[in-house]
């Protein structure tokens, strides 16, 4: 079970073929479709039973009563399911031609020795759990989860368990973005909250590499003068390779490698920190874990209202899902302001909307599936 959620590192190779031997896919009597035609009464010359294999082969003119998952006796190539036949005694009636293979479940139908049932990089869901245990697989290889080191920084966060200042606030990011690092397939480390101090954020900055395979900030990259973070990464040894992108919510983000470790520096703002991690953190976590898929489900949906995007940045709206006769609505979430974090509790995903664009009423708009479209109650 450990293995459920992690990403397969080795092919499965099918040790068997499954199922072994045509069984029978319903109660009823196992029978050569060439006997049939007409009306025909056959011999019932053995019971089939699930766990037992045919006493002997089935020959002309012959018949056996067969329960669902027994094997089929040499010989026979159909079963006709009991609410089809008169039965009587030791003779059984069947009226028609039966088709060869009826109801039968042929040998190998499910998966054949030597075939590749799961590629590496793919998720080990509920199923593949199911198909590992049916090949005989207790144990497989998976992927390392990467470890990302979560840093928070500013004057102005209380953490939690301890009472916010006269001007301070709670510090939401290290949470959600540790969560968002769990729900990506990687293992989070907090490394608490910073102040805006230089040496300080280097401190911690430090010991993130030293600990972790990835390093994520969030708040002092933009321009003001207390934002440390861009110059604590290249002291601690970290290459920028950039530190905006035209997007809404989220134009500052830095990104940037100390080696082969990934650095991002994502905004403080805490919707700018779940988004931009969407968009560029995650991706790059799943790559590192192995995984062959990287991106979250996208689907065209329907604007239910005009969704607008003003200004020159292209913009990540916060959206609602909700099944229609055709397709997806979206709808607005409200205010998308990048502090509310509320409208991402709300968003079922993000509305990807082209700068200075509004769509309008009725016409599509992709959308980026954030998570499962249950139905649930707000
Ligand atoms: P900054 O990029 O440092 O200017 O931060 C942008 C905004 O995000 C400010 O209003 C900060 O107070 C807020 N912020 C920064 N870090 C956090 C955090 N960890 N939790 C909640 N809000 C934050
Ligand atoms: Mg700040």
């Amino acid at each position: 079970m450990a293995a459920l959620g992690r990403v397969l590192a080795e092919p499965i190779v099918s040790r068997a073929t499954i199922p072994p031997w045509p069984n029978s896919s319903m109660d009823g009597y196992a029978v050569r479709s060439t006997d049939t035609n007409g009306t025909v009464e056959l011999a019932i010359v053995g019971r089939i039973i699930a766990g037992a294999m045919p006493s002997r082969a089935l020959g002309a003119g012959e018949s056996m009563r067969i329960f669902t998952g027994a094997p089929l006796p040499e010989g026979a190539d159909a079963v006709v399911p009991q609410e089809d036949v008169a039965a009587d005694g030791d003779r059984v009636t069947v009226r028609g031609r039966i088709a060869p293979g009826a109801y039968v479940r042929p040998a190998g139908e499910d998966v054949r020795t030597g075939d590749v049932v799961v590629q590496p990089g793919g998720v080990i869901g509920a199923a593949e759990v199911g198909l590992l245990a049916t090949l005989g697989y207790s144990q497989v290889r998976v992927y390392r989860r990467p470890r990302v080191a979560i840093l928070s920084t500013g004057n102005e966060l209380a953490d939690l368990g301890t009472q916010p200042g006269p001007a301070q606030i709670p510090n939401t990011n290290t949470y959600s973005l540790m969560a968002q690092v769990i729900e990506a397939g990687a293992e989070p480390i907090n490394l608490g909250v910073a102040p805006d101090q230089l040496e300080a954020i280097i401190e911690r900055v430090r010991w993130g590499l030293r600990s972790a395979d990835v390093l994520v900030t969030s708040a002092g990259v933009s321009v003001g003068e207390l934002d440390l973070v861009r110059e604590a990464l290249e002291r601690s040894g970290a290459e920028l390779h950039l530190w905006q992108v035209s997007m809404r919510p989220g134009k500052p983000i830095t990104f940037g490698t100390r080696g082969t470790q990934p650095v991002f520096g994502l905004p403080g703002n805490p919707v700018s920190a779940m988004v931009t991690f969407e968009l560029f953190v995650r991706p790059a976590l799943r790559r590192m874990a192995g995984a062959h898929v990287l991106d979250r489900p996208r689907l065209r949906a329907r604007a239910v209202e005009p969704i607008a995007n003003p200004g020159s940045r292209r913009g990540y709206l916060r959206v609602t899902l909700r099944e229609e006769a055709q397709g997806y609505g979206a709808q607005l979430t409200g205010d998308q302001g990048s502090a509310i974090l509320r409208s991402m509790v709300l968003a079922d995903g993000l509305a990807v909307v082209a700068p200075d664009t509004t769509i309008g009423a009725g016409e599509a708009v992709d959308v980026i599936v954030l998570r499962s479209l249950e139905p649930r109650t707000r």
